[in-house]
């Protein structure tokens, strides 16, 4: 697991490596995936190093809660709130999480099939 010195998250929320971002405050960056799997594919994360959600302490509360509302937000802004979408947090290996930084993933805009693969 990388840590923050070379974590591309970190990197893309200081504004050091370039994203379609689509909101920021002090505590969170929200930009477009690279490679979408959706119409609609946003990743919300918190701008401080965590690793994972399985990295993430009682004291995280806050945080977490801030991001779910900020990607509320971006669902409606994003035009997906009547039609509906989905969060999806892959944690570690067998989670299918690529990326050891901490990120909601935001899908909308097509019919998503469960279970996922
Ligand atoms: P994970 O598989 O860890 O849940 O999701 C990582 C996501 O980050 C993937 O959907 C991948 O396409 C996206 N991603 C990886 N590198 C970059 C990047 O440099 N910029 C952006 N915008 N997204 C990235
Ligand atoms: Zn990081």
């Amino acid at each position: 697991m990388s840590d923050a010195t070379d974590c591309l998250f970190c990197r893309i929320a200081t504004g050091e490596l370039p994203a379609d971002k689509v909101y920021e405050d002090q505590h969170v960056t929200a930009f477009r995936d690279i490679n979408p799997v959706a119409p609609v594919h946003i990743l919300v994360i918190p701008n401080r190093h965590i690793v994972s959600l399985a990295h993430t302490e009682p004291d995280d509360r806050e945080i977490l809660g801030h991001i779910m509302s900020v990607l509320v937000k971006i669902a409606a802004s994003e035009g997906l709130a009547e039609r509906g979408y989905r969060t999806v947090v892959n944690c570690g290996d067998e989670g299918g999480q690529t990326v050891s930084h901490l990120h909601f993933h935001l899908l909308g805009r097509r019919q998503l099939n469960w279970p996922p693969g």
